[in-house]
């Protein structure tokens, strides 16, 4: 049930509260008109597409077919993104994300490079726009950027009207009784979001899109693609764009919701809905997401895995909520005394670690799924990220890096908000006592070995009593399985006894602060 009764648009005017709300549909991206020819007024708009990468529920894009003939335009901004340009993997998928939005939008979709700052006010000129309209980001740079656009085009008499699309709270609407932002998920979940009425119903896709502009969409202009040809397996496992989305949501909806509470642990299930590059991008909203996991099936038994569900999309409204808050978040310790940890620098260990060689094969899995796919199982990245700033000792800010190029779903917020927890110097973060053993949730989280074998299969006839730890393995059952260590597969890289050790006596040194 819809808590206020009312959805929460927060548009230009009332225009769009009069429009409908529309049900999630999964699985389908409406049918709509193109009329270029036949405009209802004179007035042109931009409309400029960012992480919002769709049509439906798309509350910029509705506001400006309301008030105009619209060109609808994407920027890829290399010039205020500093470190946090989208890694290889993102672009990889934005090149696919980008051509599937243009072909919804009659290849009219205009897509250029460089500074927006420059670009977006040099479009209203040659376009002669009346109004700008875009959905809101809040990565820092971009919320810099997008303040000083405003204020540019408002200088020259061109209202920039945004939209909150991409967040179900936007991180100054939930915040402590006093007024201060919370730093500990269960309290901002429990008391900042659900204590906030239910979020809004999604939007349909416009009916009627009156397109401007003769463009005809070249993303290759974009130069996004890899030069050489490593996303082959990528391709075969990722259908980006909106109807992927739609896809993709479906399935989990059927296949995955049921089993999500106890499943999601469980690397080798079809337990999670794998929505994290598609939410990042924007081909689908946390609104759609949210409703169509609700409405599925309300029967009590599903009620819990939903509320589990929400729970984790609740986890990156957390990230958002403190890399706004705290926007040093991506690379400065949220708790000082990390400052004076003892990292170590070892690049032929860091080297192992993201080859998926260190000889601990749920942390090989991890990563070759990582290298292979550009995701990685949540569970495993937590395993992974454990093993390199505990076990080895090396800064979270090079595995941070390291998923920032690899990821598919590489996102600002929750790539450091999940670093810093696992490193254990974040806001909410896991105590830093809690050092993942890799063999022992090896054998807890893939018991059988469907994962590991997936990505190792080098070692997949090892039985299933050994394959968490080859190394401790018999010569014998090394022997049968035709394995020799260091040859078909690396021996143990550190020993885990004494590199917890050696973590646990580095956290005493800092303790205290
Ligand atoms: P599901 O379990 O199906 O969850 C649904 C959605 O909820 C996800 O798509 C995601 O948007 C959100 N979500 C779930 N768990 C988390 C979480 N712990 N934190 C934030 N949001 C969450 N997630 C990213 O989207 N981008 C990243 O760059 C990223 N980096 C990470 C780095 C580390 C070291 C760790 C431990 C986690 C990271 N995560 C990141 C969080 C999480 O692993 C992924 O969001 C999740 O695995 C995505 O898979 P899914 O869509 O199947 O998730």
């Amino acid at each position: 049930m819809h808590r206020s009764g009312q959805p929460l648009y927060h548009l230009p005017g009332d225009a769009l509260r009069a429009g409908k709300s529309a049900a999630p549909q999964a699985g389908a991206i409406r049918r709509r008109r193109y009329d270029v020819e036949q405009p209802v007024n004179d007035e042109t708009v931009i409309m400029w597409f960012r992480q919002d990468l769709r049509l439906a529920d798309n509350p910029a894009l509705v506001a400006a077919c309301r008030q105009g003939r619209v060109v609808p335009v994407y920027i890829f901004d290399d010039m205020n993104a500093g470190d946090w340009l989208p890694g290889a993997a993102s672009r990889w998928w934005l090149h696919q994300s980008l051509t599937s939005l243009a072909a919804s939008l009659d290849n009219r979709l205009l897509v250029l490079r460089g500074d927006p700052r420059k670009l977006i006010p040099e479009l209203v000129r040659q376009y002669q726009a009346g109004a700008v309209f875009w959905n809101r980001c809040y990565e820092p740079w971009q919320m810099q950027r997008d303040q000083q656009i405003k204020k540019q085009l408002g200088d020259q008499g061109i209202p920039a009207y945004s939209s909150k699309a991409s967040l179900l709270w936007e991180p100054w609407e939930v915040h402590k009784q006093d007024g201060t932002p919370y730093r500990v998920f269960t309290p901002f979940y429990r008391n900042g979001c659900l204590g906030q009425p239910e979020p809004r119903l999604p939007l349909p896709a416009p009916d009627l899109l009156r397109l401007a502009g003769e463009s005809h969409t070249d993303v290759g202009s974009l130069d996004l693609m890899p030069s050489i040809n490593w996303y082959e397996s990528l391709a075969s496992r990722w259908t980006s764009g909106e109807a992927g989305a739609s896809t993709a949501l479906q399935r989990f909806l059927e296949q995955g919701l049921q089993q999500y509470k106890k499943g999601r642990d469980f690397p080798a299930l079809k337990a999670v809905s794998r929505l994290s590059p598609y939410l990042h991008h924007g081909e689908i909203s946390p609104f759609q997401v949210w409703h169509a996991a609700k409405q599925f099936d309300t029967t009590a038994r599903a009620e819990e895995q939903t509320e589990h569900f929400i729970r984790e999309l609740v986890w990156r409204e957390f990230s958002c909520h403190l890399l706004y808050h705290f926007p040093h978040l991506t690379r400065q310790n949220l708790q000082p005394r990390f400052d004076r940890f003892p990292w170590r620098d070892d690049e032929p260990a860091l080297r192992r670690w993201q080859h998926g060689m260190t000889g601990y094969p749920i942390v090989d899995a991890g990563m070759r799924e990582l290298w292979q796919t550009g995701y990685m199982h949540n569970r495993v990245r937590m395993i992974v990220a454990s093993f390199l700033v505990k076990n080895l000792m090396i800064h979270w800010h090079r595995g941070e890096d390291w998923f920032w190029d690899c990821l598919v779903d590489a996102d600002l917020a929750s790539n450091s908000a999940s670093w810093q927890w696992v490193a254990g110097c974040g806001a909410d973060a896991a105590p830093y006592f809690r050092i993942f053993n890799p063999v022992t949730q090896g054998g807890k989280f893939d018991p059988h070995g469907e994962y590991v074998r997936s990505y190792i299969p080098e070692i997949a006839a090892l039985p299933d009593r050994w394959l968490h730890d080859p190394s401790s393995a018999p010569a014998a059952i090394l022997e049968q399985a035709g394995i020799v260590l260091d040859q078909h597969y690396p021996r143990a890289m550190v020993d885990l006894r004494d590199s917890r050790e050696r973590a646990l006596a580095a956290y005493q040194s800092i303790k205290g602060d």
